[in-house]
């Protein structure tokens, strides 16, 4: 809610004309309660986590396995479209009980933190600065939460559920028990806390930030993802062969970049068997990004 009873007003108090999206976003949220502001991040994730993995859900589905093989990660898995909405409704009914229940009591730590929801809106280079922190912090918090849940009961009791999925698919990057959602949800708050910003920079956190989740469990490595022109970035290679090798797995536990797993030795298993790929490529046209006999 804008304090303000007209946009000559608020441009008063900004000292300036409003910008469009200044105006646009005056127009929006004038009159709505920041309560309300910050509940629509749930209904945002529902809508990203519905659409985005779409495009290659269907593409997985309804294209000629001959012209997508090249570019799957696991091409001899291949799910059935029952298979793929189960993994949706089971999710999504997860999200609902877990985030949703989470949003509506996490306002006060909102409030207290300093996301603000007023005027002006931040600059383009404000904006790209604090998603660049926000990616830091989630990756390095993300990694130890990750790599305590490989422990045999963090594994057993918890974390095995996301590994149900040894072949993923975009629908199965939030898939998860309960309890790790509402524990992952603090690296991915643990940011925003140590740097406030404005509400909309704060969708687009959890907005890219679920992109990116789904974008590395989509179970496609394509040539020209404009990804992989970000330095660090595992993308979906890297955490398929998480998946992969699954409960053993004792490599590549960061979620968005690969330092962590290097400085911490935790991608050893993964550049062994990439390089142990590369020699039976040479040898014998291997054709699964993984087919190598499973090892850690
Ligand atoms: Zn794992
Ligand atoms: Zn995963």
């Amino acid at each position: 809610m804008i304090p303000y009873a007209s946009a000559a007003a608020a441009e008063a108090a900004l000292g300036r004309s409003m910008t469009w999206a200044e105006a646009a976003w005056f127009r929006y949220s004038a009159r709505t309660p920041d309560y309300l502001l910050y509940c629509h991040n749930i209904a945002i994730l529902f809508v990203v986590y519905t659409v985005a993995p779409l495009p290659l859900a269907l593409l997985e589905l309804r294209a000629p396995p001959k012209l997508t093989s090249p570019y799957k990660l696991q091409p001899r898995v291949r799910l059935s479209p029952a298979a793929f909405l189960r993994c949706y409704k089971d999710t999504a009914r997860v999200l609902l009980l877990t985030v949703g229940a989470l949003q509506l009591v996490s306002y006060p730590a909102v409030k207290m933190v300093g996301i603000r929801t007023g005027l002006p809106l931040p600059s383009l280079g404000e904006t790209a600065a604090q998603l660049l922190v926000y990616f830091l912090v989630e990756d390095y918090l993300g990694y130890w939460i990750h790599r305590l849940l490989h422990t045999g009961w963090g594994y057993d009791k918890i974390h095995h559920v996301h590994h149900e999925y040894a072949a993923p698919i975009g629908f199965a990057a939030p898939y998860a028990h309960w309890a790790e959602v509402i524990v992952l949800g603090f690296p991915a708050f643990a940011g925003p806390a140590i740097v406030p910003c404005h509400m909309t920079t704060f969708w687009l956190w959890f907005v890219i930030r679920h992109i990116e989740a789904i974008d590395t469990h989509s179970g496609f490595n394509f040539p020209f993802n404009p990804t992989k022109l970000i330095p660090f970035y595992g993308g979906s290679e890297y955490h398929d062969y998480h998946h992969y090798v699954g409960r053993r797995s004792q490599s590549n536990f960061a979620s968005v970049f690969t330092f962590c797993d290097y400085i911490y030795g935790t991608d050893k298993g993964y550049r062994y068997h990439k390089a142990s790929l590369a020699k039976l490529k040479d040898g014998n046209g291997a054709s699964d990004a993984f087919d190598t006999s499973k090892q850690d």
